[in-house]
């Protein structure tokens, strides 16, 4: 199976997943109908699934479109049926769902919404994380409680540390400014920064960004280091208290 990156909106991302040899397909989170049926078009691809990692218009602004087109199936969180436009497939926490194209796990991982999921297919390393984990950084806790977020982000964590980002923005560069005013002495997020400029400079996606490296260079994931917590001017070493602290920071920098 592969994957294909749609840029969508202004900063969006949505993902086409697809099998070669078949041309079945299914796409994640996709923001508007446009971008997603040219593409699908363009490779003669049969569209059978769309996946929604939560309710935010710009996660779910095209599945009546492209329902009506394909015929296909719309696969989201359960509890978020009555807000997800057009939901056939009820997904569940830590449920297994196997169809045609795939097998994955979805995790429930409210915070940013209380029904926001994530979607791990372990075939192609790939976990899709929606507006729950960026690239060096997080959401905004707009439904949920900073314990959740935490709690949530702690479950992204465990994942095998060679699994391939997949989230919902491209947000990374201003990320990295973050990160490297509280983190300025971290070589291996200096050395990822390059990359990202590289990237932006280029017009390319900073996506898929490799768990391993979100775990060294993403100051959220990285509450617990004390280089951190000493540029932050707090006195715990209490790990949440700073994840909270930098969340705050996050929406006013
Ligand atoms: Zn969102
Ligand atoms: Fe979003």
């Amino acid at each position: 199976m592969e994957i294909k990156i749609i840029k969508c909106l202004t900063d969006n991302f949505s993902y086409i997943l697809f099998d070669k040899k078949t041309s079945l397909s299914a796409v994640i989170d996709p923001s508007e109908a446009g971008p997603i049926i040219e593409e699908i078009e363009k490779n003669n691809l049969n569209l059978k699934y769309v996946i929604n990692t939560h309710h935010h218009y710009d996660h779910v602004g095209g599945n009546q479109e492209l329902k009506e087109k394909y015929n296909c199936k719309i696969a989201a969180y359960e509890a978020d049926k009555d807000r997800i436009p057009e939901i056939d497939i009820n997904l569940k926490n830590d449920q297994t769902w196997k169809n045609e194209l795939f097998k994955c796990k979805i995790l429930h991982i409210p915070g940013h919404t209380s029904g926001h999921i994530c979607i791990y297919i372990n075939e192609i390393n790939a976990l899709f994380t929606g507006d729950t984990l960026f690239s060096l950084g997080c959401g905004r806790i707009f439904e949920g409680t900073y314990d959740e977020m935490y709690e949530s982000l702690n479950k992204l964590k465990s994942f095998p540390k060679k699994t391939q980002i997949y989230c919902g923005h491209e947000y990374t560069k201003k990320n990295s400014d973050f990160c490297l005013y509280f983190d300025p002495k971290n070589s291996k997020l200096q050395e990822k920064v390059l990359a990202i400029n590289k990237h932006i400079q280029n017009g390319t996606p900073t996506i898929p960004t490799l768990l391993g490296d979100e775990l060294e260079c993403n100051i959220f994931l990285r509450s617990d280091n004390s280089e951190i917590q000493k540029q932050l001017g707090i006195n715990s070493k209490d790990p949440f208290k700073t994840f909270v602290k930098l969340r705050d920071l996050k929406d006013n920098f």
